[in-house]
């Protein structure tokens, strides 16, 4: 059997040489197009997913870092953040200072990677220095301010926070009146730690939330201290706490949800409504009912 041969159009001209025609090649295109804007959401979607992998291990690395710290101190959590005096000069320095050399000297594990405005590693960024409405030494090289003992590092901000919903200054004119409930706060410089707590307090160490993703930094929130997670009402103590119902983009970040590092050092993802602040549990105390036996401070 021959071959078998269709003529269209008899006065079509025959093909001369091998290649595609204008035709074939936006078809070709065409597909091609298709199939990358199919691919790219599953691409971005991975992208994303890994972000958050990433930022859930930044956050356990944290947990480890502080429980260290722990260990090297007598049991004492580290403070929120405090008042210190390397070289006689007064600083007032947040966490990621005392917890850096635990870190391995690591700026990267303070930050989220799907968090690209609130950034530690970067030092002191022109946007840090816009929130904090600062003005720093001409002089200085503020890339590299992070995890030192410096009158401005407490404005670097972190795509990761440390939990500090119910955390209360030492110094707040009413302190006496208001129990310590978080173990964050300020130690006293003869060597007190009020507002601190031991780890053999914590009730359940899987219950309480020691970081997670911040960035408070939204305008109504407070820009210039976005290294921990905190609350904007007045009433500190009270349940009821909810990131998601102030706002907090931190809280939404990872799909509108956010990762945390427990305690006891493992991370969920969570949804902000669906952290317990009320009077049978509260995730952000050391005694996970605390509202129950501090109804009203
Ligand atoms: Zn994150
Ligand atoms: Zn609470």
């Amino acid at each position: 059997m021959g071959p078998i041969v269709i003529r269209v159009n008899s006065a079509a001209r025959p093909r001369t040489r091998p290649g595609f025609t204008l035709i074939e090649l936006l078809v070709v295109i065409a597909i091609i197009s298709l199939l990358i804007s199919l691919l790219m959401p599953a691409l971005a979607s991975s992208r994303k997913s890994g972000q958050a992998i990433v930022c859930a291990s930044n956050e356990r690395q944290l947990a480890i870092a502080a429980t260290a710290y722990v260990n090297d101190n007598d049991d004492w959590m580290n403070p929120l953040e405090d008042m210190y005096h390397p070289n006689g000069v007064e600083v007032e320095a947040t966490y990621r200072v005392l917890i850096y050399t635990y870190t391995g000297g690591t700026p990267k594990v303070y930050d989220c990677p799907s968090e690209g405005k609130q950034v530690y590693s970067d030092g002191l960024s022109p946007t840090d220095i816009a929130y904090g409405g600062i003005t720093p030494d001409p002089g200085e090289n503020l890339s590299q301010l992070f995890g030192i003992f410096h009158p401005l590092e407490r404005y670097n901000s972190s795509g990761i926070g440390i939990g500090g919903a119910h955390w209360i200054r030492v110094h707040d004119p009413d302190a006496e009146s208001k129990k310590s409930s978080m173990p964050f706060g300020r130690a006293k410089e003869s060597g007190y730690f009020e507002g601190l707590e031991r780890m053999a307090r914590v009730a359940m160490s899987d219950r309480l939330i020691w970081f997670g993703d911040g960035g408070s930094g939204s305008p109504d929130l407070w820009e210039d201290d976005s290294f921990w997670i905190k609350r904007t009402t007045e009433d500190f103590l009270a349940p009821g706490f909810n990131r998601a119902a102030e706002d907090d983009y931190g809280a939404r970040r990872h799909r509108n949800k956010a990762n945390y590092a427990f305690a006891d050092g493992h991370s969920e993802l969570l949804d902000a409504n669906d952290i317990p602040c009320s009077e049978s549990e509260c995730w952000w105390s050391v005694k996970f009912n605390w509202h129950k036996s501090n109804p009203v401070h």
